[in-house]
């Protein structure tokens, strides 16, 4: 059976070297906890284009200096070992499926299947792939896969906390790896 998994705000803990990035670019001081909505042109009030050429600059350097999120490689090594076929699907472009490679490897991730969409559109693949769960954290793409049929466990973070969610919401991998082990999906 197959688990979706997002990357970026999932595994990967990208949102302080995000508004790090922003704030010096737009000479503010936001912290993590302030960013309400995963639209980062509208809570720094910049334009799109803008944002799209910084992330031309400074986006490879996030990709490569980003943390992992805690408990994320014990959590997702125990569900392979317990029978998931894990899967990664993240918006990165596929001009950093070697950047991302490589910070898997150092990290430890197991993985079948590495999906670089260069989209924020994730239900074809998921349909496609027939997962049977995703774990994510943008809101905009939980909703969709939900539409479509997807069953989504919602990564807490700052930007989806205030936006309506009546599925799984889980604060941490340990809550994510229990939920998916006490409850309706077994591999
Ligand atoms: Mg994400």
């Amino acid at each position: 059976m197959r688990i979706g998994i997002d990357l970026d705000g999932t595994i990967a803990d990208n949102l302080e070297l995000l508004v790090q990035t922003m704030n010096h670019y737009c000479s503010k001081d936001l912290c993590g906890e302030e960013i309400y909505q995963y639209n980062l042109c509208e809570v720094y009030n910049i334009k799109e284009e803008q944002f799209i050429q910084l992330m031309e600059e400074k986006e490879e350097e996030i990709i490569i200096k980003s943390p992992i999120i805690s408990f994320a490689s014990e959590s997702i090594h125990k569900l392979v070992l317990e029978g998931w076929e894990v899967h990664i699907i993240t918006a990165r472009s596929p001009r950093y499926q070697g950047a991302t490679e490589k910070w898997l490897q150092e990290k430890e991730i197991p993985f079948t299947g590495l999906h670089l969409l260069d989209s924020h559109n994730k239900l074809e693949i998921c349909q496609q792939l027939g997962v049977k769960l995703m774990v994510e954290d943008n809101i905009h793409n939980a909703y969709q896969l939900n539409g479509g049929g997807i069953p989504i466990i919602l990564f807490d973070a700052p930007h989806n906390r205030h936006w309506p969610w009546q599925g799984i919401r889980c604060k941490s991998w340990q809550e994510i790896y229990s939920f998916v082990k006490n409850h309706r999906f077994c591999p």
